[in-house]
Order: C-alpha cells, then structure tokens, then sequence
C-alpha cells in the first residue's frame, strides 16, 4: 500500500512539475542563461537568436571577444566591463550587460532593467516586472531603488497613484541619504499633500537637499523666498539660491537667471548679463537658452542683430529636439 502511495505522490509531481511557472532565477539555476550579445534569456550551448556562444562577452574596452574571466586583448576584468558596457548610456548596447548583472541582483541595472520594462523597449511592457525589478533592487540594499518606486506611486502610470506609500519610499531613500528624496518630501510639505500644509518645513526639507547636493533644490529654495513661501519675501536671497543652484549644475537656475535679467523681473535689467546666463545654461545642454539666444541675435535684443548667430543657436536648440527652433531655422531660409 505504502509504496502505491508513494508511486502515486512521485507520479503527480513529475506531472506537476513542467506546469509550474518558473521565475527568472530557477531558470538560471535550471540551465538557461543570458546571452551576452543579443540579451536574450535562453538555454542550450549557443544563442539561438544570434549564435553567440554561452559565455562569450566582447570587452568595453578593446572589442576582444572573451570567454574568461579577463580580456585576452587588454587584461580588462569580465565584471568591470559588464558594468561599463550596463552604463553606457546606449539602451541598446547596454541591454545584455544590463540583464545579466539584474539576474545577479546588482541593484544598479535592476533598476534599468525595470526602465526598460517601463518603456516596453527591446521587452514587452511591464509593469508588475518593472515593480519587481524595483523591490528586488531595494532588498538589495541598492537606496536610489527607493526613490525610484517614491516616484513610481508619485506619478501613477505603473500603478495607481499613492501618495502614502510614495512618502513612505521618499522617507526611506532620504534616510538611506539621497538628497533628491528629501526635494519630493519637501514638495509634499509645500503643497499640503497628505501632510498638514507646513512651509517651514518644506523649506528645511529644501535647504537639506540643496546643501546634500540636489541642485535644483537650491531652485525651490530661491522660489519659496522669491514668493515669501514660508518666510518674508526676500528678492537678494533668492538671487543667491539661484546663484548657488547653478553652482550645483543646475541649467534650469541658469536659464531662469538669464530670463531675469533680460526681462529686468525681480532684478535691474542687465541684457549683457541675461545672454551671459543664457550661454552658459546652452553650454550646459538647456534648450530654453539656445532658443533665447536665436531670438535676442535675430531681434537685436542686448546684441547687434546677427543673423548667422541666430541661424547657429536655432540649429543647436534644433539638433536637441527643439521643434519651435526647427521652425525659426525654416523662417530664417535656412
Ligand atoms: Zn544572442
Ligand atoms: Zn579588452
């Protein structure tokens, strides 16, 4: 009798077995793998989808194609690279570096991974796994995981929006020591969002991040005493905050200060100034400026009119993806 039972209980996990849902990592143990050229989740000797062989990686820095744990061509090691090639700004070239560090559980490319199942891009869109990549990016310890699922609630496209658990995420990345959680609490603050309306301590919540090194928290700063948010209204401390946000890096301060001074807004206008902010803050990548600077070159505003300085600057803010500047650049008969 015993051993019918048995017999019975063996007979219905080998029929079970094939039927249960296998998760990223049982795969892996259970043979399949991902392919360091293509990023594929396969199984077997060599990728199906581009022949590349299990365990070959091409090395960041010279090319070489690799097998062991160090590049035959330069000596680069097999991890540095991965973690160069995950980070290289290239969504497509980093995909398989990126998906093979996430099934090792480095917290960085989980979070990518989750970006590009976000975006549905080289995956099927996903939530629920970009969730997931999220979380497991947070037991990881990886703290920008945090802020990351903080602005998930916040905005509500993966999920419904919720604004507790946002707060709870931004709480936790802001102990974990990223400044720019400690900004979206301050927001909270400000605007009276599921916290009593308390402007004091948006602002200390402001200054905090600002002095951790968030730029653009310089920026609310300046506003809220540019606005008297919680304060006096203060014009020349405000000018200084936004001095020292664009100190920090951040263009929109410099673009904002240029638009000051050109318009004379809260300041003495000072053209010479205001286009001397605006360069700088196109220099930095703001699009804003470079339109600005097409404008103040074909109107003659600060400058002479300088039609192939107007020409230069619309084409920058075009390149960048500007479609009002394209346009400018059309009128100009260029
Ligand atoms: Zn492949
Ligand atoms: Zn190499």
């Amino acid at each position: 009798m015993f051993r019918k039972i048995l017999a019975f209980l063996l007979l219905s996990v080998l029929v079970v077995l094939p039927l249960l849902p296998v998760s990223a990592e049982e795969a892996a143990s259970s043979g399949a793998w991902i392919c360091l050229s293509c990023g594929s989740s396969v199984s077997g000797g060599a990728c199906p989808y581009c022949g590349t062989v299990r365990g070959v990686w091409s090395c960041s820095a010279c090319g070489v194609r690799n097998l062991a744990g160090a590049c035959t061509g330069c000596g680069k090691l097999r991890e540095d690279s991965l973690k160069e090639q995950a980070s290289c700004g290239n969504l497509l070239l980093a995909f398989p570096a990126v998906r093979f560090l996430a099934e090792q559980g480095d917290g960085a490319s989980l979070c990518s991974l989750a970006g590009y199942y976000e975006k549905g891009l080289l995956l099927p869109q996903d939530w629920d796994s970009a969730l997931g990549c999220y979380a497991k990016a947070c037991r990881a310890g990886y703290a920008p995981a945090y802020l990351l699922l903080g602005k998930a609630y916040d905005r509500g496209e993966a999920v419904s929006r919720d604004e507790y658990a946002a707060m709870e995420y931004f709480q936790k990345a802001a102990e974990l020591g990223i400044p720019e959680a400690s900004w979206y609490l301050g927001t909270f603050y400000e605007e009276g969002v599921i916290v009593e309306k308390d402007s004091v301590k948006a602002m200390e919540l402001y200054r905090q991040a600002a002095e951790a090194g968030d730029a653009d928290s310089w920026m609310s700063l300046a506003a809220c005493c540019a606005f008297g948010k919680g304060m006096e209204r203060d014009l020349s401390a405000a000018l200084s905050y936004y001095e020292k946000a664009v100190e920090s890096g951040s263009h929109l301060a410099c673009d904002y200060l240029g638009y000051l001074y050109m318009s004379g807004e809260m300041v003495q206008q000072d053209t010479e100034k205001g286009l001397a902010y605006y360069r700088k803050a196109a220099e930095m990548g703001n699009t804003r400026s470079m339109v600005a600077l097409g404008y103040a070159y074909l109107s003659g505003q600060g400058v002479d009119p300088d039609p192939a300085m107007a020409a230069h600057w619309y084409e920058q803010a075009a390149l960048a993806g500007r479609a009002d500047a394209a346009e400018a650049l059309e009128r100009l008969g260029r």
